[in-house]
């Protein structure tokens, strides 16, 4: 394929796309809104990115302004905690990765891009549905071709949607979407003197929270904090996103207690919507990526390894060809979407309350048990297949998908220590014993204040 391609959007999915289509010599412009937030979430890469990030030559300038990660943990109220360290497996996977500061990453890609020729459009980009032209269903309007410096004849050959959550093209043509059953909405802020409880370095902490959980992810000068929740149980916290960001730490035992003496240093952001694919990945003359496409629940950090995976996907199976065919797209679909319900199968183990049940079996096979014995043999085996299905080397391996499945089924089989571990998704766990949800957290609210 060599004439123009027209990606909009100058995110990790954007900037990766253009970098390697510039390797390939095919021409492409960026259309680049410049929104310059002090925060965006996506600030925990799994172990998976690295071969991307040193593909792109920028890993020692990520490297420079990020924290070095060595793993993740997740903790409960009760006192259960579970740990995963990453490990080697083969040359091309370290065994860490990084926290980001994502303004800071976003800018690196944006450069490597530069130095590579690509071209950026510094304006927001405006699509209309194709009338005219039976070739494609989506252009851009005479506002941005012409902004773009082409005139009207001028459309790219093929317009690809890096627009993230925005989903640009999808809205314009109303493609359908499939969601995933969470209704959650998330807060999230920057923090100095705010604990993290990190058992290795750079270790990201997910604490259960009663309607969701919280990440702590520690970056070089400060600490990520953000929580993700049911919308309808976000407003019984306050009004705005400040107050319910501050009431949620309050309220949550072992968050107060890392947060005592915290001093927000950011705005609070808020996102809403989860877990959600476009039915349709492309079209007559465009085509849909990372986050555009699809983006998975962020629980264990997959969106920006996914977003950059897909652009090398795109390369791989369409770019690669010099006359593309649908069959060509539909693999790049089909491979991104295997991806998407990869990540989408892994997390329930945690929402479903399973992994920190297998984590406290764990905990008792390594304090208790003799030598020699199975479970002792067992465990460091089963251990590694979740932390390589959690660093997304693995995530897609249908062997060790199983080897979950199995496992999560013989060893966490107490259905009241799953059910004491469940995220729940609504507020249906009020039903289950706790008191009116309002006056609890009212009271945790005064108790605190
Ligand atoms: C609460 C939450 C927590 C998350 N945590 C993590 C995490 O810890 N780790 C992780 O890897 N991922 C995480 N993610 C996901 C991650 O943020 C995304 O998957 C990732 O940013 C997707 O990259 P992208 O390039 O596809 O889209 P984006 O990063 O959204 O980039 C899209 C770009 O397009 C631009 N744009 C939009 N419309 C236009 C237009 N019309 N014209 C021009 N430009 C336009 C936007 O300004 C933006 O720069 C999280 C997501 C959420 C919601």
């Amino acid at each position: 394929m060599k004439s123009l391609i027209g990606i909009i959007g100058a995110g990790p999915a954007g900037c990766a796309l253009a970098c390697f289509l510039k390797e390939k010599n095919i021409d492409c412009i960026v259309f680049d809104e410049q929104q310059t937030p002090d925060i965006i979430v996506g600030e925990s890469l799994t172990p998976a990115i690295i071969p991307l990030l040193r593909r792109l030559k920028i890993e020692n300038r990520v490297a420079e302004v990020s924290q070095l990660k060595q793993g993740a943990g997740i903790r409960h109220n009760n006192g259960n905690r579970v740990n995963f360290r990453f490990r080697h497996f083969g040359k091309k996977y370290p065994d860490y990765s990084y926290n980001i500061p994502r303004p800071k990453f976003d800018g690196i890609m944006r450069e490597r891009a530069k130095e590579l020729g690509v071209r950026f459009i510094n304006c927001r980009a405006r699509v209309e549905t194709s009338i005219n032209d039976s070739n494609r269903d989506i252009q851009l309007t005479d506002e941005t071709i012409a902004q773009a410096g082409l005139t009207r004849d001028q459309q790219p050959s093929l317009l690809v949607d890096a627009s993230g959550r925005t989903r640009l093209f999808s809205k314009a043509l109303k493609i359908p979407y499939t969601r995933g059953t969470r209704n959650d909405v998330s807060y999230f802020a920057h923090y100095e003197n705010f604990e993290c409880p990190s058992v290795s370095t750079g270790q990201v902490i997910l604490t259960v929270l009663e309607s969701g959980w919280s990440w702590q992810i520690p970056l070089k000068d400060r600490i990520s904090v953000g929580v993700v929740l049911n919308k309808t149980a976000a407003k019984h916290y306050g009004k705005s996103s400040e107050e319910r960001l501050e009431n949620i730490i309050n309220t949550d035992a072992l968050l107060a207690k890392d947060g005592e003496k915290r001093q927000r240093i950011s705005p609070v952001k808020s996102y809403q919507n989860y877990q959600l694919i476009s039915e349709k990945g492309y079209g007559k003359g465009w085509v849909l990526l990372g986050d555009a496409f699809g983006f998975v629940d962020p629980m264990l950090s997959p969106g920006v390894h996914m977003s950059m995976t897909s652009a090398e996907l795109l390369e791989k199976f369409v770019f690669n060809k010099s006359s593309p065919t649908t069959k060509d797209f539909d693999k790049y679909c089909d491979e991104y979407k295997k991806w998407y319900y990869a990540w989408e199968y892994l997390v329930q183990f945690f929402y479903n309350g399973r992994m920190l049940s297998m984590g406290e079996v764990r905990t008792k096979i390594q304090n208790n048990s003799a030598l020699f014995s199975i479970p002792k043999l067992v465990e460091p085996y089963v251990s590694r297949v979740l932390t390589l299905l959690m660093s997304g080397i693995k995530t897609r391996s249908k062997l060790n998908q199983k080897i979950l499945f199995h496992s999560s089924q013989q060893v966490a089989n107490d259905p009241d220590r799953i059910a004491a571990h469940t995220i729940h998704s609504s507020l249906d766990n009020i039903k289950h014993g706790m008191l009116e949800k309002k006056d609890v957290i009212a009271n945790n609210i005064k108790k605190t204040a």
